[in-house]
């Protein structure tokens, strides 16, 4: 059977060539007689790896030496709590809710503190980013919280906010690696590796040093930033397997270029899909212009049985994983790094053969 385009919103696509790596290596990885996936993670081979893919992504995302890189589990949602549990010393933050994840993270956050919410775009389905007015900010807040990119909604920010000493909070799940991200405008970012990085059970957190050590009491350990950062991600097991395949990827994106060409193939990747909906008299996009994700391409046509057999023909067809999340409707394209250019270019060929015929 051959190889489908797979738009899945995560897990999600990874580049052929990783999987090809990591099918070569998966007997025997570099002599060692066994698979990464057996191997000790105190080994010294296994060092190398985690090791490895940390200087890669310290190099890839240019992350300044004062801030941490841990690999951890417990996916972004885990994040969700760990956020309030470090971070909130007064025990206030500023959330702003752009979507499913955001509400989410705030929901969480409010277990622990206050939370206070500058901004909504709920009233149109989180179908735009709301402006925000820093006079709605709280100065003493311990951090801010925005969801960058919106994966179910296909929104993401085009500016930051500027919150002046209160550290900015990002969630990155479905945008790192995307793009460039100014690592040092924030004092936290973390990213679930199954959209854009590499295979589910790995979250990735990249936080300045000075925001660690400061955990409420009752702090479960496992949720702690400090206990992960003295023991360089391998306080217990780290999801060994998957920081290896995070490292292959990691690899491809450097041969590739790094994230500057990623960009800009991503660019020219979602315009294509994008000039289409702006063209089509059937297929439209759901989100204001100004705000569309680069990675996550909601749209719709009027009817619902159109959607329906659109969905059905292109799974047919080999377009797999397009229908929409549950609370938008419609079709979802999630094009991430690994999804090549050809197949949106497939995919928009097919969108007009299937206007044309319906
Ligand atoms: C997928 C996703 C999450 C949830 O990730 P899990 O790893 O499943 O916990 C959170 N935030 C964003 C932006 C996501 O895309």
């Amino acid at each position: 059977m051959s190889r489908v385009y797979n738009f899945s919103a995560g897990p999600s696509m990874l580049p052929e060539a990783v999987l090809r790596k990591a099918s070569e290596q998966m007997l025997n990885y570099a002599g060692t007689g066994m698979s990464v996936m057996e191997m000790s993670h105190r080994s010294a081979d296994y060092e190398a790896i985690i090791q490895g893919a940390e200087a890669l992504l310290r190099k890839l995302m240019n992350i300044p030496d004062n801030y941490k890189v841990l690999f951890l589990q417990g996916g972004a949602s885990s994040q969700f709590a760990m956020i309030p549990l470090n971070l909130m010393k007064t025990g206030k933050a500023d959330y702003v809710i752009t979507g499913q994840w955001s509400k989410k993270a705030a929901q969480e956050a409010e277990k622990y503190g206050t939370v206070n919410r500058v901004a909504s775009s709920a009233d149109k389905t989180f179908s735009y980013i709301p402006a925000l007015d820093p006079a709605t900010f709280d100065p003493e807040a311990d951090y801010f919280h925005i969801t960058y990119n919106n994966t179910i909604y296909g929104t993401r920010y085009t500016e930051l906010p500027d919150t002046g000493n209160v550290p900015l909070v990002a969630d990155i799940s479905s945008n790192i690696l995307s793009e460039p991200i100014d690592v040092s405008k924030f004092g936290m970012l973390y990213a679930g590796a199954q959209k854009n990085m590499g295979p589910a059970g790995v979250t990735v957190v990249i936080i300045r040093e000075d925001l660690i050590g400061n955990a409420k009491e009752g702090t479960p350990t496992m949720f702690n930033y400090q206990i992960h950062a003295d023991n360089g991600s391998m306080y217990n097991t780290p999801p060994t397997y998957g920081i290896y395949v995070c490292k292959l990827v990691l690899e491809w994106l450097e041969e590739l270029g790094g994230i500057d060409a990623m960009h800009e193939i991503n660019i020219k990747k979602a315009k294509i899909l994008y000039d289409y909906l702006d063209e089509s008299a059937m297929f439209r996009g759901t989100v204001e212009a100004k705000d569309r994700s680069l990675m996550n391409v909601p749209f719709v046509t009027d009817s619902d049985e159109l959607n329906a057999k659109f969905i059905k023909e292109a799974k047919a067809a080999g377009f797999v994983n397009l229908k929409g999340h549950r609370s938008v409707g419609g079709m979802r394209a999630s094009i991430y790094n690994a999804m090549p250019t050809e197949g949106v270019e497939k995919l928009v060929a097919f969108m007009k053969e299937f206007e044309k015929n319906n």
